[in-house]
């Protein structure tokens, strides 16, 4: 058994959470704290063995779980969301610690991750089943909504609590119990929620926390045959590869992948407004978001005025280490997740200038932690000029770069904003409301934000289309991911 560890508060243990306790693994990894990239933690990682043990104890689990009346497991679910506000400050740290983002952002991510276990403790009790009227008269059959059983919860680092939180609320409120693997990256958070979980009551083996490979965990995962049903947030190439494998085994699988979101500005926008969304929307995590607007489009007509607004917001920004963030000391970005993240966004910009964008702006660093040469932080970056057969056009920047295209007509950024693979976000800012409906409505994605930087709330479901994904997290339809149908059809008395 590992040391205890304690984060500002936190005990934790950083190493694999299997039916109630921690247990050893030889195979470790360094955590990194991406601000200053200085060490943060020594991950146990688990094994293949130590997985499939983590599934064969949810297996178990499960059996008695289903059987917990959904009005009891709604309030365990209540019961987690009432200790993440509870210690939502010392988990806020320990996150920025990890993932980078500003401070403020972390407990905004706690509250969101805390929402959706408030909202399926809540919608547990409505999970109900009908009678149908049966085409002969002498029967009946009974419609009844069961859990689809064990699940593998595969997330990733740029929301590394609220991403297993939309999994794991809807998936415990079904019924279920599962194994969840968090990014090899962000662990620390997930395993810091092991005691949380107890502590709310769910019992051992429910919810069992693997930080470890994602290949080597997804086949195991893959591979098991109580495994049901695979829910990943994650890249397309990720999910290319689990759906190929479920079939095998004809698995369900529910993804989240990525996005290439269309930012609509149109001609009768308000510019002060929809430059200080765009900003915050795109500052997010650092534009590490598969929301993000990855594709602005402003009318030729306001291009430079726009770039005149967004540049002199971005001046009064702040780019430095999250941890820094206070009500006296705003951060509005982090870092980047690693240095490797910093390269791939440049490559991007380069490929874009090479072919004919321009670098309109990019962010000096003063003496902050940049031109201390620590941490792998990315000046954001205003790019114009940028068309649609760029590569920086075609998939996620993930990066606070915004890259500026022109449009003449509304028909035609229509057509442009659904000419690329994603189909995930888009966002629409407009004063005339039926303008932008009609606008929105046309986009082939799975979420609109009308005059709205961040439309997704528990509440309401969210899901990819095209290569974005399958099924969708949130609201009540988010509980199907988690459910099958068993049908009785007999005689009436
Ligand atoms: P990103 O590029 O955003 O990191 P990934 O899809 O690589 O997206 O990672 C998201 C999650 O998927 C992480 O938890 C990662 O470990 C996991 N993962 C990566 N490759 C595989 C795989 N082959 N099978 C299962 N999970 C994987």
């Amino acid at each position: 058994m590992s040391a205890q560890r304690k984060f500002d508060g936190i005990w934790f243990e950083p190493a694999p959470w299997v039916n109630g306790e921690y247990v050893r693994s030889d195979a470790t990894r360094l955590i990194t704290n991406p601000a200053k990239g200085s060490k943060l933690a020594e991950v146990q990682f688990a094994t293949p063995q130590i997985a499939t043990e983590a599934i064969n104890g949810a297996v178990v689990a499960q059996r008695a779980w289903k059987e917990v009346s959904a009005f009891e497991r709604g309030n365990i679910l209540k019961t987690i969301a009432a200790k993440l506000t509870e210690q939502k400050e010392k988990l806020a740290t320990l996150l920025t610690a990890e993932q980078g983002k500003p401070y403020w952002q972390s407990l905004g991510e706690i509250d969101y991750a805390a929402s959706f276990f408030q909202w399926y403790g809540e919608e547990a009790r409505r999970i109900s089943g009908r009678i149908g009227s049966h085409p002969q008269n002498d029967r009946e059959f009974f419609i009844e909504h069961l859990p689809i059983g064990v699940v593998g919860w595969i997330t990733p680092w740029n929301f590394p609590l609220a991403q297993g939180a939309k999994k794991i609320a809807a998936a415990l409120a079904a019924g279920c119990t599962g194994v969840w693997k968090p990014a090899e990256s962000t662990p620390l958070i997930a395993l810091a929620m092991a005691p949380l979980f107890r502590s709310a009551g769910v019992p051992d083996g429910v919810v069992q926390i693997i930080p470890g490979e994602g290949p080597q965990i997804g086949s195991v995962m893959i591979e098991h045959p109580e495994v049901r049903c695979v829910s990943l947030t994650g890249s397309k190439a990720t999910g290319s590869k689990l759906m190929a494998g479920a079939a095998s085994q004809i698995k369900r699988v529910s993804l989240e992948l990525g996005g290439n979101a269309p930012f609509i500005i149109l001609p009768d926008a308000d510019l002060d407004f929809t430059v200080d969304q765009l900003v915050q929307l795109k500052l997010f995590v650092t534009g590490q978001v598969c929301v993000t607007a990855n594709r602005i489009f402003v009318p030729d007509v306001l291009h430079e005025q726009f770039i005149d607004r967004l540049i002199s917001k971005l001046e009064s920004s702040k780019v430095e280490d999250g941890l820094n963030d206070s009500s006296q000391n705003r951060v509005d970005a982090g870092p980047l997740i690693h240095s490797q993240a910093c390269v791939g966004v440049d490559a991007l910009v380069d490929d874009a200038c090479k072919n004919g964008a321009k670098v309109a702006y990019r962010y000096a660093f003063g003496r902050g932690d940049r031109s201390k040469g620590e941490g792998s932080f990315y000046a954001p970056t205003v790019l114009s000029h940028v068309v649609d057969d760029m590569r920086i056009s075609k998939g996620e920047i993930f990066g606070p770069v915004f890259a500026i295209h022109t449009y003449r007509t509304v028909d035609e950024v229509i057509q442009r904003a659904n000419s690329v693979s994603q189909g995930l976000a888009g966002y629409v800012y407009g004063t005339d409301l039926s303008d932008c409906r009609r606008v929105a409505r046309k986009l082939d994605v799975g979420i609109v934000g009308v005059n709205e930087w961040r439309p997704l709330k528990a509440e309401i479901p969210f899901g990819g289309i095209k290569e974005s994904g399958i099924g969708s997290e949130g609201g009540i339809e988010g509980l199907s991911e988690y459910l099958r149908l068993r049908v009785i059809s007999l005689p009436k008395d």
